[in-house]
């Protein structure tokens, strides 16, 4: 078993990264080698996202996490990117309405935002880096990127999941991800296909061993 601290504060992401483990370890069974830690237990606060991608502030945090509690780590950034607001939110999703907003205002500042656009279309991604260090300094980062292709609703409807998934709508589903089966999203969602991507990759590297 090799324990890898997943570097996020978010219980809700921390419960999907679990709830994956179990969905995605038939297909990928690499995952039963691993378990994933909450950085809860080392009281890590949280870096400095000063990137401008997603990608650049997974890094981030996973380095930042690796330091902190001296085991390999993943970091995850994540958000949605609405084509009529010219990709906004972005890797400003968790603050789009504050800086320290709830997933009720974000998600009402998104619909405000949206009504001011009648006519564009409400094609929208869920967006998802993961990274992953095997320690604060791994020169050789393994960084991927997974994507969930849907629209924006003009009003939520569901209640379960976290964040915008009241929001957003997913045609091959028909419905929105805050009425879905949780196990359903875990097989799709964007975090879901970078959690697939970096396994495969991951079982190519000995993580046992330093760089
Ligand atoms: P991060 O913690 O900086 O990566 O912020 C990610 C933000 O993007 C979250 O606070 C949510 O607002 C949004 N987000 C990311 N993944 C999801 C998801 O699976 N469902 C709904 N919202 C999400």
């Amino acid at each position: 078993m090799t324990d890898i601290v997943i570097a996020t504060n978010n219980d809700g992401k921390m419960a999907e990264f679990e709830e994956m483990r179990h969905v995605l370890a038939d297909s990928h069974p690499a995952l039963r080698q691993l378990r994933f830690v909450s950085q809860r237990q080392w009281s890590v606060p949280s870096p400095v996202e000063d990137d401008d991608t997603f990608r650049g502030n997974a890094l981030i945090k996973a380095r930042h996490t690796a330091a902190r509690t001296g085991h390999p780590a993943i970091g995850d950034d994540s958000g949605l990117v609405v084509d009529a607001l010219d990709g906004r939110p972005g890797i400003y999703s968790s603050r789009f309405a504050g800086e320290d907003a709830t997933d009720a205002e974000n998600n009402a500042r998104l619909v405000e935002e949206l009504a001011e656009h009648p006519d564009a279309p409400r094609t929208a991604r869920f967006v998802c880096a993961l990274a992953f260090v095997r320690d604060a300094d791994d020169p050789r980062p393994t960084v991927v990127e997974g994507a969930w292709e849907g629209e924006v609703l003009d009003a939520p409807r569901g209640e379960r999941g976290f964040g915008y998934d009241p929001l957003f709508f997913s045609p091959e589903h028909g419905m929105s991800v805050g009425e879905m089966d949780p196990d359903e999203k875990h097989r799709v969602s964007h975090r879901a296909r970078a959690l697939k991507i970096l396994i495969e990759r991951l079982a190519e590297i000995d993580l046992a061993h330093a760089s």
